[in-house]
């Protein structure tokens, strides 16, 4: 090779080493600029979708200040969120072993029974609440939960009760196998959205539909049919009151439009209210709460830290059995 050829194809070679290297250099910054966004921006653009891909699930541990029926505490929503990512990075990092130790995570779905839509259900869930028959309607939201949600189930079961679980669809994702064993049990399984946080869930319409509807998929997948549907709706906050008010207003319309009605409550123990309430406290808010009421649809949760329901529920039958009161689920509705 002639010494000037050779030295424009060194010349040549450096050149392309140089760009090849310099792009390497940009994409790599470009890089970690995306990655710290992205993990700043994370939580703030939740929506069903990026939640679910994500698996960065559980929006809901702090269900306390969530579920109150009115005036609901929407200030700390946002370090609420904060406080739950963290715990649910705990939660998540104890789901494998969570997954080892339970011995019900294998359970196979062997119910058929599924809700059947009925065009009367609005008139019909309102009705479970005014009528004037000595009816009880067990509700848990913001479920399932590792530790909770069995003894809950492990109390109806003894006691031959059937309840409605409103479940979240961040935390199906997490116990699949708790909601087969809610079904196989014979409980109604209804839907409480999927994030549980307001600013997501309440940011549109169109947001309270997808979080319906990216429920009931993960209900479907817990239990392998899509012959399962939801059917019934509870809105976190209740349907109504707040900020948000109005927007509810409209995505109950939309929902109902759909076929699925919302239902609220007319009694409760408060298990919501506050941190930290003991088993008497609340019987004796139950009690009061559903004074006046003939047919009642008790608001319970069976998140995490409500081990104060899990103690009171035994107590609560007792009660209402004594009282002369028919236990239901929304299966007497969606059938
Ligand atoms: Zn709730």
């Amino acid at each position: 090779m002639e010494p000037e050829k050779h030295l424009n194809l060194t010349k040549i070679i450096v050149t392309v080493a140089i760009f090849i290297f310099a792009f390497l250099i940009i994409l790599g910054s470009a890089l970690i600029t995306r990655n710290a966004r992205s993990k700043e921006k994370k939580d703030l653009s939740l929506s069903p979708k990026n939640v679910s891909s994500s698996k960065v699930t559980n929006v809901v541990k702090n269900e306390e200040k969530n579920d109150k029926d009115s005036s609901d505490d929407e200030n700390n929503d946002f370090t609420n969120f904060l406080d739950q990512l963290q715990q649910n990075a705990n939660e998540n990092d104890n789901k494998v072993d969570d997954k080892n130790d339970n011995h019900n995570s294998n359970t196979e779905v062997t119910n058929t029974k599924v809700p059947v839509s009925n065009p009367d259900a609005v008139q019909l869930c309102k009705q479970a609440q005014t009528s004037h028959e000595k009816n009880i309607y067990l509700t848990f939201d913001d479920g399932p939960s590792r530790d909770i949600t069995p003894q809950i189930l492990d109390t109806l079961k003894e006691y031959n009760v059937p309840a409605t679980f409103f479940v979240l669809g961040s935390r199906v994702e997490l116990y699949p196998e708790l909601v087969r064993r809610e079904y196989n049990e014979g409980h109604f399984i209804a839907n409480h959205g999927y994030s549980h946080s307001y600013s997501s869930i309440y940011s549109s319409v169109q947001s309270v539909i997808d979080e319906f509807n990216a429920t009931n998929k993960a209900v479907q997948d817990a239990l392998g049919t899509t012959e399962y549907n939801t059917l019934l709706f509870r809105f976190p906050g209740g349907s109504s009151g707040g900020p948000y008010n109005d927007l509810k207003a409209e995505a109950k319309r939309t929902l109902e439009g759909m076929g699925i009605p919302s239902t609220n409550w007319n009694c409760l123990t408060g298990d919501a209210e506050a941190v930290g309430r003991t088993k008497e406290q609340l019987l004796n808010r139950l009690y009061e709460t559903a004074e006046g009421w003939d047919s009642l649809v008790v608001l319970m949760h069976d998140a995490n830290d409500k081990q104060a329901t899990a103690d009171a529920l035994p107590e609560i039958i007792e009660h209402y059995k004594n009282e002369g009161y028919t236990f239901k689920n929304y299966y007497d509705i969606f059938q």
